[in-house]
């Protein structure tokens, strides 16, 4: 093109294409739900401007907030058309080829080892899966902004964009346009299409209509000399003229023949002959737009009415999740009171590998929060505290006013509300998962609980949970003073006598010795070296039960966990251990007076501050305890090795 601007791919981008392009991913149909999530992005951003500008929107048809796809058969060409917010020159520049955006290397990286293609849209650069299907694409678009372009490439490196001369305005938004490849020419079928956006995309909240063909009989007049009855009747379009969505655009293979002239014989012929038919029914193919996806927002419905499957289904497209596996739990609600929202929340199959890494200089929330179904952001981290931000979810609120902007939102009373009652569902939703899980009951019910038909399938939930999640449980406990208690009552571990299962600390009480009234917990690298300990003698002789705490974040978290359910926790490494009275105490204490004066003189320099008899041995000679508000032996090593 004559007018055209050339442009480089940013290298990372070059190398995702080449990778995209010469994949043998076999699910290709990925491309679709990619580039219909970013239209619903598109028109998500437009209706957000339209709260405080009505304006944007323009008239008519551009102000019909809608998703269009279209088949051109001839050119084997498929379009996907959006009236969201647009991009200008600028954007497309740097949205759709310059800037490399920080998933791309991620992913790149990813696919490279043994990444899977469908993972995508989670690394944000969903948009060149386009070129699994397209060996040329072009995108046109118009923004309010600037005038309207045509961004093309065919994915060799360069990318180049033009001022439109050819297309019909768009009015707003952005028309994909992708010339398939040879063998892909399946995405020209109408029900392929039908079947993928079914598929992928029920969830969008906007209308995805199809320019789709649909065969009717029609009465026409009978003509004998017509020899081309049976001819098959092909349909040539251009889904670049046919852009407009009120327009039924029928064909009639008799539609030119027919003039008012024959209408008037025809009238004529019926005054003479009554026996002879007149007319026939002949089929004819009339193009209409076809709604695709009708179903309503499935948190606005009731949550009686919504099936495992759609709740499913609709995790997946809310976070771009399209693995296999079905969320571990869900939960939907509707708030009412002061503060009415609907929300539904999800715990993910997986934990995503990068959960504690960003943990700390992230704060993403994975929360959509739409004020009155419309869309504000997925970026709001008021909603819920960080340690549940592995959570994913949808908040809708009436109570939120809609034309404000997103800071004063950020600040609204109602948020701290919300997000209190979020906590507490999500804790609740997770506390359920622990409840139904076999595994996790008491010897006395399990025998009812087995009988029951699903428990199979949640048999070993809360575990798959813990192992996922469990250090964000225990991020909660240190971080969320208010919740401590409900979130101890979901902490696991093991113990000197659960025998390789994880266990509770409502398990571990239910245990305790008649006597105990400490919670006894050990900290260490591992569970063999613990099991190995001097410390454990005597407990063990004596039949006490020690929680093996085996991760460097239960340091941290003993710091703050002092005590559950009246009984407080006490380091067995650490000063001040009791294990019941013993009569000899006092007796030995009196006898070995001298040796442990004498011994107390001798490491004075070593840092020692006391040498005592002890009860906490059974086979070793002795043992180096740490001070009650000194750091364990295993903080020490912890704090070694971050410094190091
Ligand atoms: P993501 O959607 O995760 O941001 P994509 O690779 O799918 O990543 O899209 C890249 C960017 O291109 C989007 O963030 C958006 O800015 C822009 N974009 C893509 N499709 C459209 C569209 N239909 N309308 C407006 N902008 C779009
Ligand atoms: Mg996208």
């Amino acid at each position: 093109r004559a007018n055209a601007e050339k442009f480089e791919f940013q290298a990372e981008v070059s190398r995702l294409m080449d990778i995209i392009i010469n994949s043998l991913y076999s699910n290709k149909d990925i491309f679709l739900r990619e580039l219909i999530s970013n239209a619903s992005d598109a028109l998500d951003k437009i209706r957000f401007l339209a709260l405080t500008d009505k304006e944007v929107l323009g008239e008519g048809d551009d102000a019909k907030l809608e998703i269009q796809i279209k088949l051109d058969k001839e050119n084997k060409i498929l379009s996907i058309r959006d009236r969201g917010i647009g991009m200008t020159k600028e954007d497309l520049v740097k949205n759709l080829g310059t800037i490399a955006k920080s998933g791309t290397s991620a992913f790149v990286e990813k696919m490279q080892t043994s990444g899977d293609l469908n993972l995508i849209g989670q690394f944000g650069v969903g948009f060149y899966s386009v070129y699994l299907v397209a060996d040329y694409v072009e995108v046109i678009s118009k923004h309010n902004d600037d005038i309207q372009y045509v961004w093309e490439s065919k994915a060799d490196g360069a990318f180049a964009i033009s001022e439109d001369q050819w297309n019909e305005p768009l009015g707003r938004g952005t028309e994909i346009r992708l010339h398939l490849r040879d063998e892909a020419q399946e995405y020209l079928d109408e029900y392929k299409l039908k079947e993928l956006v079914k598929k992928y995309s029920e969830f969008i909240n906007f209308p995805i209509h199809l320019w789709a063909s649909k065969e009717v009989d029609e009465e026409v007049p009978a003509d004998e000399d017509d020899s081309s009855d049976d001819e098959e009747f092909i349909v040539h379009m251009n889904p670049i003229s046919c852009s407009s969505l009120t327009v039924k655009y029928t064909l009639m293979r008799t539609a030119e023949s027919k003039s008012s002239e024959e209408e008037d014989e025809e009238d004529s012929e019926k005054d003479e002959d009554d026996k002879k038919p007149k007319t026939k029914t002949v089929k004819k193919t009339t193009y209409e737009w076809e709604l695709l996806n009708d179903v309503k927002a499935v948190w606005l419905r009731n949550p009686k009415e919504v099936t495992d499957e759609e709740y499913t289904k609709f995790y997946h497209s809310l976070a771009k999740d399209f693995g296999d596996e079905k969320p571990m739990s869900w939960s939907h609600f509707n708030a009412e009171g002061d503060v009415e929202f609907k929300a539904v929340l999800y715990v993910p199959p997986k934990a995503p590998q990068d959960l504690y890494e960003s943990y700390y200089n992230s704060n993403k929330s994975n929360l959509k929060l739409y004020v009155r179904r419309v869309f504000i952001s997925d970026e709001f981290d008021e909603l819920l505290p960080k340690y549940l931000s592995f959570l994913k979810g949808i908040v809708d609120s009436d109570t939120l006013p809609l034309n404000v902007s997103r800071e004063m939102l950020q600040q609204h009373s109602s948020l701290k509300t919300i997000k209190k009652k979020l906590i507490r569902k999500a804790l609740d939703m997770i506390r359920k998962l622990a409840e139904e899980d076999p595994d996790e009951s008491n010897d006395k019910d399990k025998k009812d609980i087995e009988e029951s038909s699903d428990s199979n399938e949640k048999k070993g939930q809360y575990a798959k949970f813990w192992n996922e999640f469990g250090k964000s449980i225990k991020l909660g406990i240190i971080e969320d003073a208010t919740n401590r208690n409900r979130l101890a009552k979901l902490l696991r571990f093991e113990t000197s006598k659960s025998d390789g299962k994880l266990t509770s600390l409502d398990q571990y009480i239910s245990r305790m010795k008649s006597g105990q009234k400490d919670i006894f917990y050990i900290t260490g690298s591992s569970k063999e070296q613990l099991e190995k300990s001097p410390f454990l003698e005597r407990l063990t002789k004596k039949n006490y039960e020690v929680i093996f705490f085996t991760d460097p974040v239960d340091e941290y978290l003993m710091q703050y966990l002092m005590d559950y359910e009246d009984k407080k926790f006490q380091n067995v490494s650490k000063e001040g251990l009791k294990i019941g009275k013993d009569s000899k105490d006092k007796e030995l204490k009196e006898s070995f007076k001298d040796l442990t004066k004498w011994w107390k003189g001798t490491l004075a320099s070593e840092n020692i501050d006391d040498v005592k008899i002890s009860n906490r041995l059974a086979d070793s000679p002795c043992v180096v305890v740490t001070s009650k508000y000194g750091w364990s032996a295993n903080m020490e090593r912890i704090m070694q090795s971050q410094t190091l």
